[in-house]
């Protein structure tokens, strides 16, 4: 381990003082993941959901060069450029229509903090101040900054150490009715009662669509998402839709929202958004909130430094165009299948809760909270990179991921819960 990493990096959410082991590398090229003591690593992470297309991509890497010789960075105040309208009109044209007014930032939190600040600032400007809080569902994430935490899992988010800081927001149950079931009712019922009773202080509901990723890596019914999107419309409460997991394809539909055919009023993209080559992120809206932010010469108070970065902004261009031509579909589906009849065998593991598979996406769930160093190790010395958290063992591989790799992932990952049983 280096040492003045060990000494002075804070890796994430991790002890200064007794941190866990981290494996230094030193490049990677598609799906693999190069150590720096030689070993090669198969990527089962895709960096947290964001490196789509692998690593060092040629189109991407071109993207990047090309756009370093005009300009890196300019500010956004007062000045344009191509690379952000070429990217707002892509984003535009791919995400559900209606959401056609589109607001650059610099990380998926930030995001979050724009699309609750959207719909604060849309009701307290068209006369119902009052609709100030948020509701949300347990077992979500939507990332570390403040607001974003505030609708977070009350449990396994970070509530308790951050009690009388974070704002307190209303949850509703955490919904159990799986992808594809039918929605129970208890679920529904729970989620309209909140409404119901508090409907006049909310302002909107934000949602992880189908997939709660890293609150639980949960899928749940598609029809809970319809259902949501009613009961919103019926309360008047904006829906917001955290899409910076699930978008772009890892769903098996190119946006989580298409698997109940619904548009949110807000969305949040991020993550794969580059390719996972740097960090950009966008929230959209619709006509409505817009115009309700802009009533009477109101603006959006909102403007990070590194909003619409031309660098960020000509990559994600270049990777929407590769997702695209890639023909994203069919990688996914071949994942989803693969994932499905090699992960499905380990439910039959004495350690293993739960198995489930969704698009490019693989969880096995188990029955108590592993070990992540112990684990990391044994995968690390399979040749693959798979890294767990609690009780959760995932895969969500680049799409460019080939079979025999896959099948490298799928069996690594098999074996690790094996050495579970053992210990
Ligand atoms: N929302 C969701 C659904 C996420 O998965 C994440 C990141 N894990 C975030 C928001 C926060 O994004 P970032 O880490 O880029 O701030």
């Amino acid at each position: 381990m280096n040492t003045f990493d060990k000494n002075h990096l804070w890796h994430p959410y991790t002890s200064m003082q007794n941190p866990l082991p981290v494996y230094e590398i030193e490049d990677a090229h598609g799906v693999y993941i190069h150590l720096k003591d030689g070993r090669r690593l198969i990527d089962g992470m895709s960096s947290w959901w964001a490196a789509i297309h692998g690593y060092n991509h040629p189109d991407l890497n071109a993207a990047a060069k090309d756009q370093l010789d005009k300009v890196a960075h300019v500010m956004f105040g007062g000045l344009t450029h191509k690379p952000a309208i070429t990217l707002g009109k892509k984003l535009v044209s791919l995400t559900p229509s209606s959401l056609d007014y589109v607001y650059f930032s610099d990380s998926g939190s930030v995001s979050v903090e724009v699309a609750i600040k959207m719909a604060v600032q849309f009701w307290q400007n068209t006369g119902k101040p009052s609709k100030n809080r948020l509701l949300t569902i347990r077992g979500g994430y939507h990332g570390d900054t403040f607001a974003a935490m505030s609708v977070c899992d009350p449990v396994t988010g970070m509530h308790n150490l951050f009690k009388g800081v974070v704002s307190e927001q209303y949850f509703a149950p955490k919904p159990l009715t799986r992808f594809d079931e039918p929605l129970a009712i208890e679920d529904k019922n729970s989620l309209e009662a909140i409404l119901k009773k508090h409907h006049k202080n909310i302002a909107a509901m934000i949602l992880e669509p189908i997939v709660q990723g890293a609150g639980g890596m949960w899928f749940y019914s598609s029809e809970y998402l319809s259902v949501a999107r009613k009961l919103c419309d019926e309360y008047d409460v904006l829906l917001i839709a955290d899409e910076i997991a699930t978008g772009f394809g890892r769903t098996g539909k190119l946006f989580a929202c298409e698997h109940a055919d619904i548009t949110p009023d807000i969305l949040c993209v991020g993550k794969a958004l580059t390719g996972g080559y740097v960090s950009l992120a966008a929230t959209l809206t619709n006509e409505r909130v817009m115009s309700g932010i802009s009533l009477n010469g109101g603006v959006l108070m909102h403007g990070p430094t590194f909003m619409a970065n031309p660098l960020a902004c000509a990559i994600a261009s270049a990777n929407l165009e590769l997702l695209i031509n890639n023909k994203w579909q069919n990688c996914v589906s071949k994942i989803e299948k693969q994932l499905q009849a090699e992960l499905s065998v380990y439910i039959n593991l004495p350690a293993v809760a739960d198995v489930r598979v969704l698009g490019a996406i693989g969880v096995v769930e188990t029955k108590s909270v592993v070990d992540v160093a112990i684990l990391q190790k044994c995968f690390v010395d399979s040749g693959v990179w798979i890294r767990p958290f609690g009780k959760l063992v995932y895969l969500m591989p680049p799409y460019i991921i080939q079979a025999e790799e896959l099948n490298r992932l799928t069996s690594a990952l098999g074996k690790g819960l094996e050495a579970l049983n053992n210990s």
